[in-house]
């Protein structure tokens, strides 16, 4: 049996022992250099002072755990002006001089460390038979390089929360590698300045449109080109047209006729009291039974057989005898129990609608006059029902159907990415308003000057955008001016904070794995070094 394949270990090492104790595996190894080379001379060492055995955990194999019993030698020193008489051979890479765990299983640990993070870590660690604790999985990742990494030239910069919200800190981002670069505990300033003075190679500083970057790329790294992020910019824009289209809005509404209001029912002590709507279902399907159950009279009259007479009127034969042995259609005892009085006209006033005649008053005046006793809001109510099953809703007027956040999007969306329906939609509500034109044409405009990076358009919509004598326009023009250096750069070069805030999404994930208790520092080596 030659098992040392299976457990891959390295030179120098030779198999002595398997033995299986509980739920371990445990392996005696001897450790067969020819010469252990001293760790502090250097010098080959050929006398042996003596051996001793160390415990140390390995990898699992085949989900079991294993304890590595690690035979070494004590050897002496044989370069006399060497001031170490004795040493222990050392088997690194394998294992560290004082280690309890093989290297391999070390950086297993981490990576999972890292994926996972400590509570889960463990849990994990657990299942595929690696002994270790919450606070190991947590040393192993803090016991990764601790630096950031070293030149940048293209730097994105952006904040994060940490702590539910209550606090932010700082990630800086390689915009050309992609990769994290370090992480600041808080969300200043002076932080962004410090790091950046440490880092004067950098040429471009890629940052949304608050203050804080802005005025730390000012001071801290004053070489650099400073890059307004050109979607940041763009939001910027479709939040100041918000109020522009509810004033349009209001403009056209202002302008609409009237809406006809719905004729008055000419009784007048009607109100409109809505009946709830399955009392409703409830009358409508009361009146096309009491129908049914008439016509059953009729037919049974003619001598009709009771099958055949359950064909035509769409019910089962059991139907049929149910409602001779009754004597009345189902619904109609319940409805004697509670109000009754407009039940058993309820047939004949279908049946007047079914002939044309519409008018409540009138079908009321006609029951009243066949004994009807009860109010005339049945009556209406009974209509309501009729005229709701047959009639469709119509075409809501757009205002009424597009929100003004709705129509905000249709006009801030690039065109093509319209679907038709949408298309037309924007097509009408421009029609309605030229300021809505104007405005869609400019925000078009913007946009297209956004997603191709034409900056050099930009004064040309800046003149676009006087002309049109929108003031909510006109002020973010301003509000460019302020910045216009960095927006020029955001609207001209590649680089965007898109690939920083992907980074911050990440970062969210980790911290939500991390149950929102890893304190910074373990936060930041998880994120600096995320798989
Ligand atoms: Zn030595």
């Amino acid at each position: 049996m030659e098992a040392k394949p299976v457990l891959a270990l390295p030179e120098g090492l030779e198999l002595i022992e398997l033995e299986q104790m509980d739920d371990l595996l445990v392996i005696t190894v001897a450790s067969t250099q020819s010469a252990p080379c001293c760790p502090l001379c250097g010098g080959a060492a050929r006398r042996v002072h003596s051996r001793y055995t160390r415990r140390v955990a390995d990898l699992p194999c085949g989900g079991q755990p294993i304890r590595l019993l690690l035979q070494v030698r004590k050897c002496f020193c044989e370069q006399g002006a060497c001031p170490r008489k004795i040493f222990v051979e050392r088997l690194t890479p394998f294992i560290d001089p004082h280690g309890r765990v093989t290297r391999r299983l070390f950086q297993v640990v981490q990576v999972i460390g890292l994926a996972t993070g400590g509570r889960l870590g463990v849990r994990v660690t657990d299942r595929i038979g690696i002994q270790t604790s919450r606070q190991t999985i947590i040393r192993r990742i803090l016991a990764l390089p601790t630096e950031s990494a070293g030149q940048v030239i293209e730097l994105g910069i952006d904040d994060f929360s940490f702590r539910r919200g209550r606090t932010f800190g700082t990630i800086l981002v390689d915009l050309s590698s992609h990769q994290v670069i370090d992480l600041l505990p808080e969300r200043s300033v002076e932080s962004a300045v410090a790091w950046m003075q440490k880092h004067p190679e950098i040429q471009y500083v890629s940052r949304d449109r608050g203050n804080d970057y802005a005025q730390a790329a000012r001071l801290g790294a004053s070489q650099a080109r400073a890059v307004a992020d050109r979607f940041h910019i763009y939001k910027n824009l479709v939040e100041a047209i918000e109020p522009v289209i509810a004033r349009c809005y209001k403009e056209i509404r202002k302008d609409l006729p009237k809406p006809a209001k719905p004729k008055t029912p000419q009784v007048k002590e009607w109100r409109p009291a809505p009946a709830p709507a399955d009392e409703r279902q409830r009358l409508a399907r009361l009146a096309t039974n009491q129908e049914r159950f008439d016509s059953m009279i009729e037919l049974q009259k003619l001598g009709i057989p009771q099958d055949e007479v359950a064909r035509r009127l769409g019910v089962t034969k059991r139907t049929v005898q149910n409602w001779n042995k009754r004597g009345s259609c189902p619904g109609s005892r319940r409805r004697h129990k509670r109000r009754s009085l407009f039940d058993p006209y309820a047939a004949y006033v279908l049946k007047r609608w079914k002939d044309g005649c519409k008018t409540g008053s009138i079908l009321y005046q006609e029951i009243k006059a066949q004994g009807y006793r009860g109010s005339d809001q049945q009556v209406y109510r009974f209509l309501r029902t009729l005229k709701q099953e047959k009639v469709e809703l119509p075409d809501l007027p757009i205002l009424s159907r597009l929100s003004v956040r709705e129509s905000l999007w249709l006009i801030a969306r690039p065109k093509d990415d319209l679907e038709a329906d949408e298309r037309a939609d924007l097509k009408a509500l421009c029609q309605m308003s030229t300021e809505l034109t104007a405005l869609h044409l400019l925000v078009q405009a913007f946009g297209q000057i956004v997603r191709k990076r034409e900056g050099h358009r930009l004064d040309e919509w800046r003149q676009q955008v006087e002309e049109s004598g929108i003031a909510e326009l006109q002020r973010f023009v301003k509000g460019l001016e302020r910045d216009k250096e960095a927006i020029l750069a955001g609207l001209t070069l590649a680089y965007s904070n898109g690939v920083v805030e992907g980074k911050v999404n990440k970062l969210k994930l980790i911290k939500r794995m991390g149950y929102g208790r890893a304190s910074f520092p373990l936060l930041r080596q998880r994120v600096l070094h995320a798989l």
